[in-house]
């Protein structure tokens, strides 16, 4: 069957576990929800249609500049959210 995709969001959903734990931000779902949304509204949506399961495997399945923005993005979301965490620190 065939399904609208966006291939910005996948990949963040694929790596924010990664990315968090890298950063030493909170990982609890609020937190990494945020970095997710923060780098979603900041980034472009590129949608494609497809049938395949996984759009993405592994880090050297993107293309260099959209790994780039990526990387960017992921910087600048785990930022905010390290220094303004919406709940005390336990
Ligand atoms: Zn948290």
């Amino acid at each position: 069957m065939k399904q609208l995709r966006n291939y910005t969001e996948e990949a963040v959903r694929l790596f924010v576990d990664k990315w968090i734990v890298e950063a030493d931000v909170c990982q609890c779902d609020s937190c990494k929800l945020d970095v997710m949304a923060i780098m979603l509204n900041n980034m472009e949506p590129h949608y494609v249609v497809t049938d395949q399961g996984a759009l993405y495997a592994q880090m050297s399945d993107f293309d260099p500049q959209h790994k780039a923005d990526l990387m960017t993005n992921m910087g600048l979301a785990v930022q905010v959210v390290k220094n303004r965490p919406k709940h005390t620190r336990e």
